[in-house]
């Protein structure tokens, strides 16, 4: 079964695939259309019905698109909405571990470390049944960066459920204790109870 995900972005593409193996995730581009949502929401909520209602305004398909970040205690949860931008301000931009590294330097000598990734999720059937779901998982940032795995700010968010460092979690582990992964399980049960509705809605010319 097809599922449009509302992003131009392959990485996102092969971790969709990962987390719902049982669809053919397919981009607005793969199909020629032109995706470029103003993401100008104040939360992962708004972000994420942003990019969903866009995708589903030009393909009218059911359709499926995320937000995540990181939330810190200290900086009243910023980045946030603009961890993938977090030291971009000026117009640069940073790698993984630039942004990373730049994050402990911020927070050194801070005492309250406390954190947690945030992932929503927003599925749209069609438009009398649309779901928002919304995951975190609690951490802390640690002082030095560890690990090998993951990506972006892994190797400094220690994940309190899983009791280590993301950079050193398994694949499998990370699919058990991320949020995304979490958020994903959530909306597999959506698209489960939604199938029939979902095959019509991808069949109707
Ligand atoms: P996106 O909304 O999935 O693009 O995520 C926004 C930013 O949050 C990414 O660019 C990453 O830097 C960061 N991020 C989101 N999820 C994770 C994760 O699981 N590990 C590390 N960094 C993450």
């Amino acid at each position: 079964m097809k599922l449009y995900l509302a992003s131009n972005n392959e990485h996102k593409r092969r971790e969709f695939e990962e987390l719902l193996p049982e669809y053919e995730i397919i981009l607005p581009k793969d199909e020629g259309y032109e995706f470029n949502p103003v993401e100008d929401g104040k939360s992962f909520i708004e972000n994420a019905l942003i990019k969903a209602e866009e995708l589903y305004r030009i393909i009218g398909k059911p359709c499926i698109a995320d937000d995540s970040g990181l939330c810190v205690d200290a900086f009243g949860g910023k980045p946030g909405i603009h961890t993938a931008r977090y030291g971009e301000e000026g117009g640069g931009k940073l790698t993984d571990k630039e942004k990373y590294t730049l994050l402990l330097k911020n927070m050194e000598g801070l005492e309250n470390r406390k954190a947690r990734f945030v992932c929503t999720m927003v599925l749209i059937v069609d438009e009398h049944n649309k779901y928002v779901v919304e995951k975190s998982v609690e951490g802390r940032i640690v002082r030095e960066a560890e690990g090998e795995g993951g990506f972006g700010y892994d190797p400094v968010f220690y994940n309190e459920e899983a009791m280590a460092v993301s950079a050193n979690l398994t694949v499998e582990e990370k699919n058990t204790y991320s949020h995304r992964a979490k958020a994903a399980n959530a909306i597999k049960k959506i698209l489960e109870m939604e199938k029939e509705t979902i095959w019509k809605e991808m069949n109707r010319k």
